[in-house]
């Protein structure tokens, strides 16, 4: 299963915000969208950074309320790590253990194509097994 037949699945929209944004604002968005993470585009939506509830949790409780007038300048991860289309499922979740995070956008060609979320990683990889097992047990009734 490629990180292509996720996207084909669920979509490709991704929600981006500017770097001079505040935190405030993002908390909001990844509220109102159910999400955890927002990826952050600069010059011809190229990726700059991203931004998880995490990290508003983390400067909250760092610097206090007022945290949340800072920019996503401020905040945000800038060493972005991207996958891209072709890739494999477990290559992804392998790749979210070792980083420790739970959100992986798809690049190709520099350009933001799509987000690979840990729950999607999960969801997939429930319906290979599904299939798997479903496999094996038509196979075992016919033998
Ligand atoms: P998450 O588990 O995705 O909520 O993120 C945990 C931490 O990792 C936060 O500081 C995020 O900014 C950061 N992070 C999330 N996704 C990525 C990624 N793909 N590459 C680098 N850092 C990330």
């Amino acid at each position: 299963m490629t990180v292509k037949a996720i996207l084909s699945a669920k979509g490709r929209h991704v929600t981006t915000i500017e770097p001079n944004v505040d935190l405030a604002t993002a908390a909001k968005i990844l509220a109102e969208k159910k999400i955890g993470a927002l990826l952050i585009t600069g010059a011809e939506g190229r990726v700059v950074g991203i931004l998880s509830e995490r990290d508003i949790v983390r400067t909250v409780a760092a610097r206090g309320a007022s945290a949340l007038q800072m920019p996503l300048s401020e905040v945000m991860t800038r060493k972005v790590v991207t996958c891209t289309e072709a890739e494999t499922v477990s290559v992804i979740m392998e790749r979210m253990t070792a980083g420790k995070f739970r959100h992986v956008p798809v690049v190709e060609q520099e350009r933001l194509i799509g987000v690979i979320s840990i729950g999607d990683v999960v969801k997939h990889r429930l319906q290979e097994m599904e299939q798997e097992s479903s496999a094996l047990r038509d196979y075992i009734q016919t033998a």
